[in-house]
């Protein structure tokens, strides 16, 4: 058994530290919601009432935070996990973050005589729950080689990347790439049912031709030929156009400090953005086909 504080117990992290307990580790629960630490008791962890109450005894930190200023101030803040944490803690931070703050902390973390990875996911709120999300890893193959049991019983796939932030570069260049060919098979679904062919069909043809793609064959956005798809049940999300729109936004922060060029991106990053501004960014990113049909 190992004593794991586990920070950050939304959506995604409640699960995650369920999986922990359940498999036998002391999990010892911090979050800013009370209500999130009391559902994290009922998971089977122990509530923590501050960083130091949560990791002073830990030999591994999870975090599971928003964004990088959160993963920032939970690390290197006054009183944080850095102030605290054992001399030989290991620190997985599985937030989807910027480039930079991951390789920045990561440094930090170093600095002080601490392992760290970036260690961000793929396999949403049901692959937290059911124990068999993705996981992406930065950091030195002597870290991610001690964070593997971790990750083994959270994860069904786990990937070790290369240096710090390489996780969350794989996960951003990921996202871009499925932001981009959902916007352009909706499209492709929205033209062709213009010109009188019926999704189905073109599905039936495309599908087995050079313009398939996961966004067409597993999460179709015209609604009938993907059964499970939430384009069937009026785009209620699975993976939110707000969620979309985030990893978009960190994949354009980190191509323009690359000088990289991703045009696509752009626009794409651009077309989330209006279904923000519509607010109905709490549907699926799938739902950009209602933008291009012109019925958000
Ligand atoms: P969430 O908002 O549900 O959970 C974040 C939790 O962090 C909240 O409970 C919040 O109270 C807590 N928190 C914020 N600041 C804190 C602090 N200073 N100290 C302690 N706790 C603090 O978000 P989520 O959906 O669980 O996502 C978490 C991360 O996982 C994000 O980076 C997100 O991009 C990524 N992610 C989410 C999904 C998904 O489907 N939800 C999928 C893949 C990756």
């Amino acid at each position: 058994m190992t004593t794991i504080a586990f920070i950050g117990l939304g959506n995604m992290g409640l699960g995650m530290a369920a999986n922990l307990a359940k498999a036998g580790h002391e999990v010892r629960a911090l979050d800013i919601s009370k209500d999130a630490v009391a559902n994290a008791v009922t998971a089977g962890c122990i509530a923590a009432n501050n960083a130091e109450d949560a990791v002073k005894t830990a030999d591994v930190v999870i975090t599971m935070l928003p964004a990088g200023r959160h993963v920032s101030l939970v690390y290197a803040g006054e009183d944080g996990v850095f102030t605290h944490a054992k001399a030989d803690a290991l620190f997985i931070d599985c937030s989807t973050i910027d480039v930079t703050t991951a390789r920045n902390v990561n440094a930090q973390a170093h600095d002080r005589g601490f392992a760290m990875i970036d260690a961000p996911v793929s396999g949403g709120v049901g692959g937290a729950q059911a124990g068999t999300l993705t996981f992406m890893c930065g950091g030195t193959k002597e870290a991610y080689t001690r964070a593997r049991p971790f990750l083994d019983i959270m994860g069904k796939n786990v990937f070790h990347a290369g240096g710090a932030g390489n996780g969350q570069v794989a996960k951003i260049c990921n996202n871009m790439l499925l932001g981009i060919h959902m916007i352009g098979t909706c499209e492709a679904f929205n033209l062709a049912e213009k010109l009188g062919l019926d999704a189905q069909t073109f599905f039936d043809i495309s599908s087995t031709a050079s313009g398939q793609n996961w966004s067409m064959t597993s999460y179709c956005p015209a609604p009938g030929p993907v059964e499970n798809a939430p384009s069937n049940r009026d785009y209620q999300a699975g993976f939110t156009a707000a969620m979309m729109l985030k990893d978009m936004r960190l994949a354009q922060e980190a191509a323009a400090s690359a000088k990289a060029a991703t045009p696509l991106g752009a626009q794409s990053e651009a077309l989330y953005a209006l279904m923000e501004a519509a607010d109905k960014d709490d549907l699926d990113f799938s739902a950009v086909m209602k933008l291009i049909k012109g019925t958000l």
